[in-house]
């Protein structure tokens, strides 16, 4: 690699392409970074920019300066290693420079993974806590909320972990979970703000976290294993796509109408939006005028929310609520991209029992998959492997005719594929 540079001229870039001396500003020429600017989204480079102007720090200044040198030689220099804290074994995420004699300011560029609380909401103080915190230890940048479900704090230097960690803890905070153990779970604000929730999916995030925390802390299992606690079939938190443990508010019974609701909507409407907009778009045709009234065949229901999301104020879901559990959604891997199969199509989901009969279910599940997985598995593929017969087999469960492979139709799916 040309052009090492030796630290001493700070500021000084070496890229190769732009020719700085970088003694005018306090950030190099990155040219190709430039361009990411002009186009119509917020940029990152914005951002990263303005924050390394703002603070002077230089790890900052060289991880715009390797990217830019990526950017050009089309490359990517960072790898991983092992960061921990004591007594864990999981949660920082190493990026160490492959290039540092060349980009020394970018040597180390760690991040820290902590848990978000469920529901994904704060108050401020926690938020201003966690970011003094982050500005005095990293480099100040996060992000809110990683694909993973954490705050992601983005760039810190190995030797400064622990003791922003021991703060950070000392304020509530915790670190996520990485590696081959159970990760970060994800709930959607559910009851907290919600007309739809179904079940306390706040509550079952935190019960099930407290139970997995060791795993979350020390991976010991083939692979990771994600809950996602969505209040309703919505699945605001993408759980059924993007959680091996998939787990949804839903209910038993009829959908509840509001009658006097349903004729202000149509008054204010019209009866041909009530057919275009609400009766047409059923999957499953379950809904029909009968008189100029609205009748929804129960039985019919694949409770896929268009006509709830359409008339949240006249309809809302049925009063026998509970949860199903999808198994197995998960991006692509050795199987390629898998939405979640129904495993459990109900479970009440109301007192401390049970939650414990959810969590020991959850137990049973993954000592099988300990068992009869591979290495570098996710459960969903295991189950592909050998078959969803083993698999309850394995579990000691009947097979249902309400278990179905895949989703139903579902018209807020937010595909990305
Ligand atoms: Fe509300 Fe359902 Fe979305 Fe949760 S998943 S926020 S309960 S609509
Ligand atoms: Fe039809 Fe979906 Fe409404 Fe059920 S929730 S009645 S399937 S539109």
């Amino acid at each position: 690699m040309d052009g090492a540079n030796d630290g001493a001229s700070k500021g000084a870039c070496n890229c190769g392409g732009c020719g700085s001396d970088g003694n005018d500003k306090f950030l190099n020429p990155t040219p190709m970074l430039d361009e990411l600017e002009s186009g119509p989204w917020p940029s990152f480079v914005s951002g990263f920019k303005d924050m390394a102007e703002r603070t002077k720090k230089p790890m900052l200044r060289g991880v715009l300066d390797q990217l830019e040198y990526s950017y050009n030689t089309k490359m990517g220099y960072w790898k991983g290693g092992l960061v921990t804290v004591d007594g864990y074994g999981a949660g920082v995420i190493t990026r160490y420079s492959m290039i540092k004699d060349k980009f020394p300011e970018a040597a180390e560029f760690h991040t820290m993974r902590i848990q978000p609380a469920p529901g994904l909401h704060y108050n401020t103080d926690m938020l201003r806590e966690l970011c003094d915190i982050w500005e005095k230890h990293g480099s100040g940048i996060i992000t809110l909320h990683g694909q993973t479900g954490d705050i992601m704090l983005q760039g810190i230097e190995q030797d400064k972990v622990q003791e922003c960690f021991d703060e950070l803890n000392e304020k509530g905070w915790d670190l996520g979970g990485a590696g081959a153990g159970m990760r970060t779970g994800v709930s959607c604000i559910g009851p907290g703000r919600c007309e739809n929730a179904c079940y306390d999916n706040l509550k079952l995030h935190l019960k099930a976290l407290k139970h997995f925390v060791g795993q979350v802390h020390r991976p010991e299992w083939n692979y990771k294993l994600k809950f996602k606690f969505s209040g309703c079939p919505n699945d605001c938190t993408n759980a059924i796509m993007r959680s091996d443990l998939a787990v949804i508010g839903t209910w038993k019974d009829a959908i509840q109408v509001d009658r006097d609701e349903v004729r202000s909507w149509i008054e204010e409407r019209g009866i041909d939006a009530l057919v275009n907009q609400v009766i047409n778009h059923c999957p499953t045709k379950a809904i029909s005028l009968n008189d100029g009234d609205m009748v929804i065949e129960a039985r019919d229901c694949v409770r896929c929310m268009h006509c709830l999301n359409v008339m949240p104020k006249a309809l809302s879901p049925g009063r026998e609520r509970g949860i199903s559990l999808l198994m197995g959604g998960k991006n692509t891997l050795k199987v390629g991209v898998n939405m979640g199969s129904l495993i459990v199509p109900f479970m009440k989901m109301e007192s401390d029992e049970d939650i414990e009969e959810f969590l020991e279910l959850i137990e049973e599940i993954i000592d099988w998959w300990d068992d009869a997985g591979l290495d570098h598995e996710r459960i969903g593929e295991t189950i592909e492997r050998v078959g969803l017969k083993q698999f309850l087999e394995g579990i000691g469960r009947e097979a249902d005719i309400n278990m179905v492979s895949r989703p139903r139709d579902n018209p807020y799916f937010k595909a990305k594929y």
